[in-house]
């Protein structure tokens, strides 16, 4: 897969600028679902309320930006032969989880592999399963080479509009982040219990 991505345009923000990469990777279900009772229960504890504004914000950018994104799949995908989601390397991340959580959303039942070599459980015989709010945010702000010659197509105020909305959406994430490592700052050894790693 030969894609770009906006994180050029995205990058620079001040403060934290990386998302943590903790989750991101394969994860057995049963493991999968301690995680994502041990962060509820840490959102729970940290308070819920504190998180919900932020990802209330994530939800209305990436449904602004669905219908885009949907426009740009029309054109390209039924032609493409080199398909985005067979690639291995597309997870759900910390971020994405605390997300959900704060936005009270359906939490996905797994990672969307088990193993390194596993296609996506969540593709299906007409594309993703999963509606955008609900995807990993790189399922979400990916623009292949297709679609970012569409997007450079269109008029520099719509442009600068989508860039905008995505700079409000990549701060909003970074603030769930910065909320929770505040709460839970020494997570990488207590992340998970040692029998279900
Ligand atoms: S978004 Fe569509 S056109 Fe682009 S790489 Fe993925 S499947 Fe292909
Ligand atoms: S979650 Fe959906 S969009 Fe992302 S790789 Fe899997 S099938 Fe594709």
């Amino acid at each position: 897969m030969t894609g770009m991505r906006m994180g050029g345009w995205l990058s620079g923000a001040p403060g934290r600028n990386e998302e943590s990469s903790l989750c991101r990777r394969p994860y057995l279900d049963r493991e999968w679902k301690v995680l994502m009772e041990q962060l509820a229960d840490r959102v729970k504890k940290l308070g819920l309320k504190r998180f919900q504004m932020a990802a209330r914000q994530i939800a209305a950018g990436i449904q602004w930006l669905d219908p885009l994104m949907e426009s740009y799949c029309a054109l390209t995908c039924p032609s493409c032969e080199d398909f985005c989601c067979t690639g291995q390397n597309v997870f759900y991340n910390r971020a994405d989880i605390l997300y959900l959580i704060a936005l009270n959303a359906a939490l996905p039942p797994g990672q969307t592999r088990n193993t390194a070599s596993s296609p996506c459980r969540y593709l299906g015989p007409r594309g993703c399963a999963l509606p955008r709010v609900r995807r990993p945010y790189v399922c979400v702000w990916f623009l292949c080479e297709p679609q970012m010659l569409l997007f450079l197509k269109e008029r520099a105020s719509f442009q600068r509009k989508v860039v905008g909305v995505m700079q409000e959406i990549r701060a909003s994430r970074l603030l769930i982040e910065a909320i929770y490592e505040k709460g839970y700052p020494d997570e990488p050894g207590s992340f998970l219990p040692p029998n279900t790693r």
